[in-house]
C-alpha cells in the first residue's frame, strides 16, 4: 500500500476555532479510493513548523503528501513558503498560474463582482510557487493548488476553504491516487449491538481481530436505551477486486452476528450510504 499522508496548516485549527473537517473529508476519500491515510499532521501558520513538518514526511519516505490551507494571499498564508524551504527551492513567479489568476479576476470583472480589472500583489503572491511547481486548475475560488514532485514523492497543496479543497480533489488529486493504488478497493460493514457492554463484547472483537489480521473492526459505544447499551461494529476491508473486500467483509460480518447471539446480544446489519 502507498504511504499517503495529509499535513493541516492553520492556527486556526491549533486553537480550536475551526473544526478539522479537511482531513476527516481526505481520509475517508482516500480510503474510499483503496488506501488507509498512514497519519495525519497539523502546523500553525509558520514557514519553520510547515518546512519541518514536510522534511519529515519526506523522511518517512511518503509516497504523496497531501498539504491543505494556507495558500491565499493574506499574510498568515505561508504553506509555500514552508514548502519551498523544505525543499530547497526557490519560490518564483509562474507564468501558468498568473494566468489562471487573471482569468478568474476577468471573468470575476465582467459579472460585476470586481469593480476593476487589475493585478494586485496579492494576485502576484497567489502566483508565487515553488521552482517547479505545476499549477492546478481552481474551478470555485482563485488561488491555485499546486503539484510538485521531489524524488519519489507527490506533493499536492491545496486551498484550506473546503469547497475548494474538495473540487480540487475530485478533479487533480484522485485520479493520481487511483493509479497510485492500483486495483486495491474498500468495502465496508456496520452491525448495530444491542444488549451486550463493550467489554463483553472486547473477546469477541479481539479473537476476530486475531483470525482476519487485515480486516479493520471497530466498536464505538453509542450510549444506551433505558439500562440497555447500545453499539456500532464497523468493519473494512481492502483487497484487489470489490468483489473480494466485499466477501471478506460479509465473512466477518456473520462471524460476529454468530459470536454476539450466543454471548445474549441482539444484532442487526446497518447499511450506510457512503
Ligand atoms: P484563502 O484563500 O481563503 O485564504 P487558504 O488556502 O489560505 O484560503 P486558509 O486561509 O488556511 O486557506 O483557510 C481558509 C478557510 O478555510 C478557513 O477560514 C477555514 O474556514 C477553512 N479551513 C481551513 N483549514 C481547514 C480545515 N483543515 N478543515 C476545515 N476547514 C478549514
Ligand atoms: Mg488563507
Amino acid at each position: 500500500m502507498p504511504r499517503i499522508e495529509i499535513l493541516c496548516v492553520g492556527n486556526e485549527l491549533l486553537i480550536g476555532k475551526t473544526v478539522n473537517t479537511n482531513a476527516r473529508w481526505l481520509s475517508e476519500m482516500i480510503h474510499n479510493l483503496g488506501c488507509v491515510t498512514a497519519r495525519h499532521t497539523v502546523v500553525g501558520d509558520d514557514v519553520e513548523c510547515i518546512a519541518g513538518a514536510v522534511k519529515e514526511a519526506l523522511k518517512r519516505r511518503v509516497d504523496l503528501l497531501v498539504i491543505c490551507g494556507g495558500l491565499g494571499p493574506t499574510y498568515d498564508d505561508k504553506t509555500l513558503e514552508g514548502v519551498a524551504k523544505a525543499l530547497r527551492r526557490r519560490l518564483e513567479v509562474n507564468q501558468e498560474a498568473l494566468t489562471q489568476i487573471e482569468a478568474k479576476y476577468r471573468e470575476l470583472f465582467d459579472q460585476g463582482v470586481l469593480q476593476r480589472f487589475e493585478l494586485t500583489a496579492a494576485s502576484v503572491k497567489m502566483a508565487t510557487l515553488p521552482s517547479k511547481s505545476t499549477p492546478l486548475r481552481n474551478p470555485i475560488g482563485t488561488a491555485p493548488a499546486v503539484m510538485l514532485e521531489y524524488k519519489s514523492c507527490r506533493i499536492f497543496c491545496l486551498p484550506g476553504v473546503p469547497s475548494e479543497l474538495e473540487a480540487i480533489f475530485v478533479e487533480s488529486v484522485a485520479p493520481f491516487i487511483k493509479k497510485l493504488v492500483g486495483d486495491l478497493s474498500v468495502a465496508e460493514g456496520w452491525l448495530d449491538v444491542r444488549g451486550l457492554p463493550e467489554s463483553s463484547l472486547a473477546t469477541i472483537l479481539e479473537n476476530v481481530a486475531a483470525k482476519y489480521e487485515d480486516v479493520y473492526v471497530k466498536s464505538l459505544p453509542r450510549g444506551f436505551e433505558g439500562s440497555e447499551p447500545k453499539l456500532e461494529i464497523y468493519v473494512s476491508a481492502l483487497r484487489d477486486s470489490k468483489f473480494a473486500a466485499e466477501s471478506l467483509v460479509e465473512e466477518v460480518i456473520s462471524l460476529l452476528t454468530a459470536c454476539i447471539g450466543e454471548a445474549g446480544g441482539s444484532v442487526e446489519r446497518k447499511y450506510v450510504e457512503t
